[in-house]
């Protein structure tokens, strides 16, 4: 209760003099015990939701999202606080409240102001054992609502949970309920599981209840598919690893997930035997759909295929600047990052000689932080030269040719800086400019 904010203590003040009792409860309760900082606060109060308005909404803007079921939003510096209303005697309210929870670990409550904790099916000493264990009757609570199917997966991604035998055979039973939820709220459990720290063992969970069947079942066809001697092991297990070794980042970790999406279906003959290729055209394009389906934000499903295609660059260490800088370009300044991180945890999920690869990354790494300090013209509007002087130089009007000539220059400008002087560029359209065609 210390590092509960103030506006919460005055909810709780104000509820408790009126002769009403006062919960914290849920997610807030179980981060407290593992000593986490809390996301969201929730309360739980026997206080009629008529009451509960009547006593808030002089301190506090409160806002009735779901009076069906008695449950209030107050508006706070800390962001929206949610409370239900119980109406029943004392402590039977908030056991009626953690009795409808998912996971034990999760029906947890602690009373305002005297701190005792409420733990009727034994969240604490779950959470001790890093158990994760369904509330009551587990099947009948993930019929109620499939998404918690998913959130198992979720929480042995954040916490490093286990399920427990039964638990297990129920999450296995209703998987396929899971088709039945809403995209958004799949997506957000999705997200959560893929950035947490034990991210391995909340997707293997996935797979073996057969949430991943449903929410990628591109993702199990690489399962059991061998690679060449580069790698120790099949495409899923890389997979797996890459996204381990990204930064705990949504937007790459997406990446990582995906960037070899389309390699089961694509097998090439290298050599004289067939190997899986996955190519970065195909990989982003899979990418995109799949991130289509699951509704993800349009310009964050653009990063992330932008860094599905751009990742599997080798070589580069014999690369020229200009081919550096092309690169640049290409994936742009503020996805930079991402791209190196995701490129050196490929390399780290190979599980062999993964070492040199790395080695490689950090010197591209070091080459283009250098690249950046000298101020390329990353973009046309860094030319020595404008659409004007394109116009004036060829005596042309407006039109597309204006813009593939500044293209093409600015082409020349990456390969060589040292071009983008106005009388060099302008000598070079004079000369060249009527020349120049679609790429
Ligand atoms: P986070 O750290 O992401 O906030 P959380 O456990 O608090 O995790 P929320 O989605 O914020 O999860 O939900 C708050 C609480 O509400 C949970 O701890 C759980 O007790 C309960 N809860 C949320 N969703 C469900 C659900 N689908 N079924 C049952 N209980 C749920
Ligand atoms: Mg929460």
């Amino acid at each position: 209760l210390e590092k509960m904010p103030e506006e919460a203590r005055r909810m709780g003040s104000l509820l408790t003099q009126a002769g009403y009792r006062f919960w914290v409860v849920g997610g807030v309760v179980r981060d407290a015990l593992l000593e986490r900082l809390p996301t969201d606060w929730d309360f739980s109060t026997d206080a009629p939701v008529e009451a509960l308005i009547r006593l808030l909404s002089p301190s506090f803007r409160v806002i009735p999202v779901g009076l069906r079921h008695g449950t209030v939003h107050v508006l706070t510096a800390h962001g929206a606080m949610e409370v239900t209303s119980w109406e029943g005697n004392g402590s039977q309210a908030v056991l009626d409240d953690l009795r409808r929870r998912d996971f034990t670990v999760n029906a947890l409550a602690v009373s305002f102001p005297d701190g005792t904790l409420l733990d009727p099916f034994g969240g604490r000493r779950d959470l001790e054992r890093r158990r994760l264990r369904g509330v009551d009757d587990p099947l009948a609570r993930f019929r109620e609502d499939p998404l918690r199917v998913l959130r198992a997966s979720r929480f042995a991604a954040t916490l490093g949970l286990h399920a427990t035998p039964k638990t297990l055979r129920c999450l296995r039973q209703a998987a396929p309920w899971l088709q039945e939820t809403a995209t958004e709220r799949v997506r957000e459990e999705l997200f959560k599981l893929l950035t947490g720290p034990w991210v391995v063992e909340g997707l293997e969970l996935a797979r073996r209840t057969g949430v991943l069947e449903v929410v990628i079942p591109e993702l199990l066809e690489g399962y059991r598919k061998k690679q060449n001697h580069y790698h120790a092991h099949d495409i899923y297990h890389h997979t797996l690893y890459a996204v381990h070794h990204s930064p705990a980042r949504i937007r790459v970790r997406l990446a990582a997930l995906l960037h070899d999406i389309a390699k089961p279906r694509v097998r090439k003959k290298i050599r004289g035997v067939f190997r899986f290729f996955g190519h970065d055209k195909e990989n982003a394009g899979m990418a995109q759909s799949i991130l289509e389906r699951w509704l993800v934000p349009k310009k964050l499903a653009e990063e992330v295929c932008i860094l599905v295609a751009n990742h599997m660059v080798h070589g580069t260490d014999c690369w020229k600047d200009g081919a550096v800088r092309r690169l640049i370009h290409r994936v742009g300044e503020p996805l930079l990052e991402d791209l190196l991180d995701l490129m050196a945890a490929d390399r780290m999920a190979h599980g062999t000689e993964a070492a040199a690869g790395e080695e490689s990354v950090e010197r591209l790494r070091q080459r283009i932080a250098r690249i950046l300090a000298e101020k390329p013209a990353l973009d046309l509007s860094a030319l020595a030269v404008d659409g004007r002087d394109v116009m004036a130089a060829l005596g042309i009007g407006p039109g597309p040719q204006v813009g593939r000539v500044l293209k093409r220059v600015h082409r020349i400008v990456l390969e060589d800086p040292a071009m983008n002087r106005r009388d060099v560029l302008l000598a070079w359209i004079r000369e060249k400019g009527r020349d120049v065609s679609d790429e």
